[in-house]
């Protein structure tokens, strides 16, 4: 093949990888997300949105040409910001970006890693991520992103040991391995395979850690071959215990047990420091909403993908559905605003208790996301008024009668209400309906005024 042509081939190939990678541009990988789940309702590990292994075999050529390159110093620094777009970058050069945090963390050269050895683990990683929405490499890219971003800005190397932040960059980039798109409530509904093996126990997150020490037995792989038995043990029980915390049934047991150590904190208590980087997990897990908008806004999109998709399948093999996933139920503003208040703010709030520096870099973000989102709640409520209203008047004539009079002995108001025309009042009352169908991935929330059941895991 001539050289042009060639190059030519290779700008295509390049072009098509970035679309399918970005999941919300992506028709091929949404389409083929549905219909495979569609058509093999249980998990299975043959059966799981698979990357095709020609496309693999791309990704591990341009990540082996990449390690020769030298990765400048504005990239590094970019790297080390909340603010750091993903979208930017595609799946080798994010093998890179990997590759670099182990580096300037002084990783490899304080645990004696062999460089080869991290590139094959890297990309048998990547190999282990699915091409789902939302659940994919870009998502344990970014969270270890902001797990490496905080480790610098709370200058956790002078606070935790160096098999500790190896502990928890790696938790972070393995956290969600083989995640199949469809959470732990419909893993335990759907009785899947691993529901099944797990006992309904946080089936998905264990699933993600066992799959991580998998990767780690093949020698060709194993970053942790040079450890002795001791740091392996320490390595292996911190990573369980880090990847376990990402499942959302735990968080308010974790976020209390961390409250009450605040207060008498000690860097030198073992168990102290093992809550801190569960927290810690769970915080990068989360951080979306502390990105720009630019950002986060469409893994919003990838997200509520995600869950529409299982909402489908859950409606169609007649699941429970949990109504923050259901398309019919839920917008962008109404699955952030309660997402936010009462999930992630007190997270957040709470860490930045004993990290004061986190209040700009990521407290304020996600306190304006909320105000973005309470905004965008507020127009859509108007605009919904705006609707009913006309409707309103639109019946009224029909009915011969002037706007104003329309309850006046119609008998309208104690019409059942129906579809997308719900009063809010009947919308609650559905989600309490449905509440005994959720039982992990959410938590019922009690304010003042009623129950809310909050979506809690996109982890
Ligand atoms: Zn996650």
């Amino acid at each position: 093949m001539p050289d042009s042509l060639h190059d030519l081939k290779s700008k295509v190939d390049n072009f098509k990888e970035k679309l399918e990678n970005v999941a919300h541009l992506s028709w091929l990988g949404l389409s083929k997300d549905l219909s495979s789940g569609m058509s093999q309702p249980f998990w299975h590990k043959k059966s799981s949105p698979r990357k095709m292994e020609t496309h693999h075999k791309r990704v591990y050529e341009r990540f082996m040409k990449f390690t020769k390159v030298h990765v400048s110093d504005e990239v590094r620094r970019e790297l080390r910001k909340q603010s750091f777009d993903n979208w930017q970058w595609d799946d080798p050069e994010m093998l890179i970006l990997l590759r670099q945090m182990y580096i300037d963390l002084n990783l490899i050269s304080k645990l004696n890693i062999d460089i080869n050895v991290l590139h094959e683990w890297l990309y048998e990683v990547y190999r282990n991520y699915n091409l789902v929405p939302f659940h994919n490499f870009k998502h344990c890219f970014m969270v270890a992103q902001m797990m490496y971003g905080l480790t610098w800005l709370i200058d956790l190397p002078s606070k935790l040991d160096t098999l500790e932040i190896f502990t928890l960059l790696t938790s972070a980039i393995c956290h969600d391995l083989d995640h199949p798109g469809y959470n732990n409530a419909y893993q335990i509904n759907a009785k899947t395979e691993l529901a099944l093996r797990y006992n309904d126990i946080s089936p998905l997150e264990n699933h993600h850690c066992a799959v991580a020490f998998d990767i780690l037995k093949k020698e060709k792989c194993n970053i942790t071959r040079d450890f002795s038995r001791e740091q392996f043990k320490r390595f292996r029980d911190g990573m369980i215990r880090c990847i376990l915390a990402t499942d959302m049934a735990k968080h308010n047991e974790i976020l209390n047990s961390f409250k009450s150590i605040i207060p008498h904190f000690d860097f030198n208590d073992k168990e102290h420091k093992s809550v801190l980087m569960m927290v810690l997990m769970k915080v990068s897990d989360i951080s979306n909403e502390a990105r720009p908008l630019s950002v986060a806004m469409p893994w919003l999109d990838c997200l509520l993908t995600e869950f529409f998709n299982q909402s489908d399948l859950e409606k169609l093999e007649g699941l429970p559905v949990a109504p923050f996933m259901d398309r019919e139920k839920v917008s962008k503003s109404s699955s952030q605003i309660g997402f936010i208040k009462f999930v992630l703010l007190p997270l957040f709030e709470t860490v930045g208790k004993l990290f004061p520096q986190l209040e700009s870099a990521i407290i304020e973000p996600v306190r304006d996301a909320l105000a973005y989102y309470t905004e965008m709640q507020r127009a859509l409520e108007e605009e919904k008024a705006k609707k009913d209203s006309l409707a309103e008047s639109l019946e009224g004539d029909k009915n011969g009668l002037l706007p104003g009079k329309l309850n006046s002995g119609s008998g309208t108001e104690d019409k059942e209400p129906t579809g997308k025309t719900q009063s809010l009042g009947h919308a609650l009352a559905l989600t309490r309906n449905n509440s005994s169908n959720l039982r992990r991935g959410s938590v019922t929330l009690l304010t003042s005024k009623h129950s809310v059941e909050l979506e809690t895991s996109p982890s």
